[in-house]
């Protein structure tokens, strides 16, 4: 289909959210109240680009649009998503671990010989872990393009190390896609990894404890079938711009031979990935791949082929954003056309919806309007202009808060930063997604740009909406590249400084000796000690910090393997606290010592609630902050009604129960005041009036 409406990410429908006893979420003009937005404005100044666009400016004192800390902070949903053998070491994120390691699988080439194929590597798709063709070759292109494009961003803010790491491991998972015959041509390419459907269905949790069971298929392009001239070419591109950041001459080889093997098989676009990516062309990624080899080689094979397609539908779709779907804006980058990517940013011009944010389609709107926002400072870069950069600046400030509802929908930016992004890595709990809403997430998603807005302006920041609140490898592909453009045109000026607790090239990780808990060898065994002033302290027993976070510490040490609620102090705050793993965890929960179980509020008990209270096993009956097992009957929640037996919620429950306002028709553990007629249990019919037994 023309213009990219092909390009819904995900199916409509393919996964039913629950509201079953979610938070209720007010929705205004655009967002949910939130508690933590204090003055919004209601007017604004409107100012008007170049272009003839306009959008509000609220001029909120509170925030400050920091571009060098942008670009650091958007570099960081790489290490959250990153898969394979090596992202213990790799990933800067302490919470990511080794996974996937399974991604393993036989091939049998034409000559009858079977080999082992490895695609352990490359970085999980969105909030689930699916690693599609498609989206790694076209983030691992664009965060390529973006060091290519805006290097001086990278070398001023120090960044260049981290997106090394990230291309580099990019880099070494398209190469490892490809399985090579005996005289080291390419036989086959591997599309896919997991497939969609069964990856959402039956497993939400951490990367790292995924069953392979769950739908961990491994999916190849070759010369039987299954062509997928989309994704061979475009990861051909991606290795080409690799070669050419980082002179890697062994992405260069893989490059061309990709181009070779898309060139002699039959060319169609991939399907395994299914309503998830259905590609609409692969034209536009076969002429890329064209046009970044001819530029290197100077081969003039390379241009034969671009000039086959440069002027299809597909292949020059320049009517439409930048997205995995269509790369025709970045062809033109490499031809130095500047109408053509004129063309291309001004289709921002007739997506402008509410307060002047473009939105080109709901899902994911944030997604293109960063693609715009780069293909915008692309064009002045080719024209040496500065046509577009203070319009796509404006869009990325609307995007950090700059709109009527202060909502920030990059995550961990600032106060207003969207609290529960759909991510199945960093929410740290294992009950299903679609009951996730606003539970506290245990991990912050630094830098993750998430769906972003709705035409109308709504938009709800709620972790089971995948519309509103996914994030995604290509989402953050043109945040990074908007983000470092952008920053090109503020180096130097005050108040455009990288965030010292985070990633900056050489410079020292944060000295250990400035906390409590330090690692040490005492005794011959290194491991984590309380360890104030340098010298271990074996009699100690209580909590102490580090960078990380807050320890239960025995005799000295944390063993890692505490789990319990204890009484201390933390934070400056007595209290009895919740500990996993020797962590103090700052979540809301309902957790256990030799005492009961207990109603965890942001890691304390807390003793004054009464009421239902949720963890992975369940709701609970609280009494004063603890589990009643006792309790046996109905429970106010919210505006509900719900069956309780032995402390529990029984969501199987059907049939009557009573409280002291009379006898209730139960279904589905809740009181169905909404229902009225005759129900019959246990051989007698009741008479049922909004729920009750009349
Ligand atoms: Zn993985």
């Amino acid at each position: 289909m023309e213009k990219g409406n092909t390009a819904l990410k995900k199916g409509i429908g393919k996964r039913i959210k629950s509201f079953i006893m979610a938070a209720a979420v007010a929705f205004s003009a655009l967002g949910p109240v939130s508690s933590t937005a204090e003055a919004r404005s209601v007017s604004g100044e409107t100012i008007r680009f170049n272009d003839s666009r306009t959008i509000t400016d609220y001029k909120y004192s509170d925030i400050s649009y920091n571009y060098a800390k942008l670009l650091q902070y958007s570099l960081y949903l790489y290490d959250a998503n990153m898969c394979g053998t090596n992202v213990g070491n790799r990933s800067l994120l302490s919470w990511r671990g080794n996974c996937h390691t399974y991604d393993k699988a036989k091939y049998t080439l034409k000559s009858g010989k079977t080999i082992d194929v490895d695609v352990t590597g490359g970085f999980h798709d969105a909030g689930d872990h699916v690693k599609f063709g498609i989206t790694e070759a076209y983030s691992a292109m664009v965060l390529e393009m973006s060091y290519y494009t805006d290097k001086a961003a990278y070398e001023a803010a120090g960044q260049t190390g981290h997106m090394k790491t990230i291309a580099d491991h990019y880099a070494e998972y398209l190469k490892k896609c490809m399985v090579l015959n005996d005289d080291g041509r390419i036989e086959a390419f591997v599309v896919q990894v997991g497939e969609g459907n069964d990856d959402h269905n039956t497993y939400w949790g951490a990367p790292e404890k995924q069953p392979q069971s769950s739908g961990r298929k491994i999916y190849f392009a070759d010369a039987k079938g299954n062509y997928s001239t989309d994704i061979v070419a475009l990861s051909a591109a991606a290795l080409a711009l690799h070669y050419l950041n980082y002179k890697d001459t062994s992405s260069l080889t893989a490059a061309r031979k990709l181009f070779t093997f898309a060139k002699n098989n039959p060319k169609a676009v991939n399907t395994t990935a299914g309503s998830f990516y259905a590609s609409s062309g692969w034209e536009d990624d076969y002429c890329l791949a064209a046009a970044i080899l001819y530029q290197i080689t100077g081969t003039e094979s390379y241009n034969t082929e671009y000039n086959k397609y440069c002027n299809t539908t597909k292949g020059n779709n320049i009517y439409w954003a930048l997205s995995w779907d269509n790369t025709a804006p970045v062809i033109a980058y490499f031809k130095n056309d500047a109408g053509k990517l004129k063309s291309s940013a001004d289709v921002a011009g007739s997506h402008i919806s509410n307060e002047g944010y473009v939105c080109l389609l709901d899902w994911g709107s944030a997604r293109y309007n960063t693609a715009l926002q780069y293909v915008g400072l692309l064009y002045d870069k080719v024209s040496k202009t500065s046509t577009y950069r203070n319009t796509e600046e404006a869009q990325m400030k609307f995007l950090l808060g700059n709109n009527s509802q202060k909502q920030c929908f990059v995550v961990g930016y600032n106060a207003y930063s969207p609290q529960y992004p759909h991510h199945e890595a960093a929410s740290g709990y294992g009950f299903s997604e679609l009951d996730q809403g606003t539970y506290p997430m245990k991990y912050s998603l630094i830098g993750a740009l998430v769906g972003g807005p709705k035409s109308d302006g709504t938009y709800a920041d709620t972790a089971d909406d995948y519309i509103y609140n996914e994030v995604a490898i290509d989402y953050n592909a043109t945040l990074v590249a908007s983000a470092a453009a952008i920053y090109s045109g503020h180096i130097g000026e005050s108040g455009q400084t990288v965030d010292s607790k985070y990633y900056k090239d050489n410079s020292d990780p944060e000295p250990e000796k400035l906390y409590d808990v330090r690692k040490m060898t005492y005794k011959g065994v290194t491991g984590w000690y309380y360890a104030p002033e340098g010298k271990v302290i074996p009699t100690f027993n209580g909590f102490a910090s580090n960078k990380s976070g807050w320890w239960y510490l025995e005799n000295g040490k944390v063993s890692f393997k505490v789990t319990d609620v204890i009484h201390g102090k933390v934070k400056g705050k007595t209290g009895w606290w919740y500990v996993k793993d020797s962590k103090v965890q700052f979540v809301d929960t309902v957790a256990k010592n030799s005492k009961g179980w207990w109603y965890i509020k942001k890691g304390m008990i807390d003793l004054t609630y009464t009421g239902l209270a949720k963890n992975e096993n369940g709701w609970w009956r609280i009494v004063k902050g603890k589990v009643n097992f006792n309790c046996r009957g109905l429970v106010k929640h919210g505006d509900d009604w719900w069956y309780v037996r032995d402390g529990k919620v029984d969501f199987t429950f059907e049939g009557i129960s009573s409280n002291s306002y009379g006898k209730w028709y139960c279904k589905g553990g809740k009181v169905q005041f909404g229902f009225s007629g005759k129900v019959k249990f246990n051989g007698k019919t009741y008479t049922i009036k909004d729920g009750k037994v009349v």
